[in-house]
């Protein structure tokens, strides 16, 4: 799924982005968020590749968003 395809913050609108950092190790930290801050899903634990990050915080962020949005209801 390309970013521009995530659902948008349910607060604001925007669209996530990715806030990932490799360490020096070259694992791969961080999570997904609202560039305002409002919602952000993070890494459990650390990825192999920025792919591996990126694939793991997509169904997080679906989910929360979903969560969300039902309970706005
Ligand atoms: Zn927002």
């Amino acid at each position: 799924m390309k970013q521009s395809e995530l659902p948008r913050c349910p607060e604001c609108g925007n669209m996530p982005e990715f806030a990932l950092k490799p360490n020096h190790m070259g694992w791969v930290w961080g999570g997904l968020k609202c560039p305002y801050d409002h919602y952000r899903v993070n890494l459990n634990g650390p990825a192999g590749s920025r792919a591996q990050a990126e694939k793991r915080l997509t169904p997080q962020w679906i989910e929360l968003v979903e969560k969300v949005t039902l309970e706005a209801q």
